[in-house]
């Protein structure tokens, strides 16, 4: 068995061989819980699970840590600007403690509504504090850092190694400095580990350091907790491609820095989600929930379809009418789990290698989702074969599956009038009024279609 993964770290195709034999830690960058998840953070938390999944099925036990991030990120990518909770917290009159608390309840009801496992571990960087001083501290034991008026600074140019992650060479970053480049830095892709709570002014969130009252750069966090729980190095870090330029090579100079080790063997990044074509992002405004999606009747794991008919390593572009396609074929499927009925079939192992080479070969989740259409519409499966295949398939997919063998569907009373008066108008030849009576009954939720045995009714996921 050999699972391909893309390692952006070296830009190539690798095989897993986990540290520990038979056990592989992922480390996934998790949300920063200034404002509720949406669509494109969804996707790389799906991908993550994708992946989790992919390994048990292989046979290997997974530690997922997932991390809340619920303090002190910056608005930019940058040391300078305000902190996003803070900037939410005084929009909202509360405080930056319950904005998290608020944001993170949210992020594991639509976890939970996303069939994502739970991760082994969940740590929030508020309560892992003492661990990232540690951490600053064994680097400025080794001279990585320097303090200015507003914080502790990691020098890049102490180490040579920087920028492996993307490719990029230092002066490259130079030249791409933003604007209000913080003039005490000594170059540009330096970063804060530290900064100073501003004099005179008390935060919602702040500690006491080696260094001064304050709180912790944006980057430390994710070294420190993956340490303390996978060990360094560990197998796999996952997270968005935004990430490879500034978290990700900040995480792995940090590591290296502090532990003279690498952080993790292999790096895999996820591409964005965009909204029509373009950039979607909590800062720019323009994001869809989970709430926003149920708003135009596409259920959760109707997207969670629409993630996996792409690689992860392909841009997706979100519109209603693209997830409206993928909504569709979730709704055919659940339909025909419906009509299947539970009892004693084996799984088909032919399928079921083919399903699991599939996602081996670097999570390939649109093939995987073609063979399993093979085996809807196989003509020599026989239906209990078909129901056992299936629902060992959605151990990876986490599509939810297995709920629905021979599980008719239920036609609310309101319906099925619709459906009864549409009857006597089709029996009447009113195609017109059939029609119109279709568009009722779809407006709550509702697919008619209409064979040679009268009309059928799908519920739309
Ligand atoms: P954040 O809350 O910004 O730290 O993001 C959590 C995760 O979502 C990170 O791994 C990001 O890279 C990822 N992410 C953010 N925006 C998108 C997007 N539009 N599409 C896919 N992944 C995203
Ligand atoms: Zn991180």
């Amino acid at each position: 068995m050999s699972i391909r993964l893309f390692n952006t770290l070296g830009r190539k195709m690798v095989d897993l061989e986990p540290i520990h034999t038979g056990k592989v830690g992922i480390y996934t960058c998790g949300l920063t819980v200034y404002g509720r998840g949406h669509i494109g953070n969804f996707r790389s938390f799906i991908f993550a699970d994708t992946l989790r999944r992919t390994l048990l099925m292989s046979g290997l036990q997974v530690t997922h840590v997932v991390n809340i991030t619920d303090v002190g990120h910056l608005v930019g990518d940058g040391d300078d600007g305000e902190d996003k909770m803070s900037v939410t917290a005084a929009k909202t009159g509360k405080t930056a403690w319950d904005i998290a608390k608020e944001f993170t309840d949210l992020y594991h009801a639509d976890a939970l509504a996303l069939n994502l496992l739970k991760p082994t571990i969940e740590p929030k960087a508020t309560d892992h504090i003492a661990e990232q001083i540690a951490m600053i501290e064994a680097m400025e034991t080794k001279g990585f850092t320097y303090r200015t008026t507003d914080g502790i600074y990691f020098d890049t140019a102490k180490l040579p190694s920087y920028g492996q992650l993307s490719g990029q060479k230092m002066e490259e970053k130079e030249e791409g400095a933003r604007i209000g480049f913080n003039a005490e830095k000594r170059q540009s892709s330096d970063f804060a580990l530290w900064k100073f709570s501003p004099q005179g002014a008390k935060r919602h969130m702040e500690w006491p350091s080696p260094w001064g009252v304050g709180f912790p750069g944006w980057h430390i966090e994710c070294s420190a907790m993956a340490e303390k729980y996978l060990g360094v190095p560990f197998d796999i870090h996952t997270g968005g491609v935004d990430h490879i330029a500034v978290h990700h090579e900040n995480e792995i100079a940090q590591t290296v820095a502090a532990r003279g080790v690498a952080e993790a063997n292999i790096w895999l990044h996820n591409e964005f989600v965009q909204i029509d074509g373009g950039k979607m992002s909590k800062s720019l405004g323009n994001t869809y929930s989970l709430d926003d999606l149920r708003a135009h009747d596409v259920s959760p794991l109707s997207y969670r379809y629409f993630v996996l008919s792409a690689s992860y390593r392909s841009p997706i572009n979100f519109t209603f009418e693209s997830v409206g396609a993928a909504q569709n074929a979730y709704s055919n499927l659940v339909d025909f789990m419906r009509d299947l009925s539970p009892g004693a079939g084996n799984v088909d192992e032919v399928a079921m290698g083919e399903f699991l080479a599939a996602l081996q070969d670097d999570l390939n989740t649109p093939q995987a989702l073609a063979v399993l259409w093979g085996v809807v519409k196989s003509a020599e499966l026989d239906g209990a074969v078909k129901a056992e295949t299936l629902k060992a398939m959605d151990v990876a997919l986490g599509l939810g599956l297995a709920d629905y063998i021979g599980k008719p569907v239920v036609i609310p009373a309101d319906v099925q009038v619709l459906v009864d008066a549409r009857a006597e108008v089709r029996a009447a030849k009113d195609w017109k009024r059939s029609d119109e009576i279709r568009d009722e009954i779809a407006a709550k939720g509702f697919i008619v279609e209409d064979g040679p045995a009268g009309q059928k009714i799908k519920e739309r996921r």
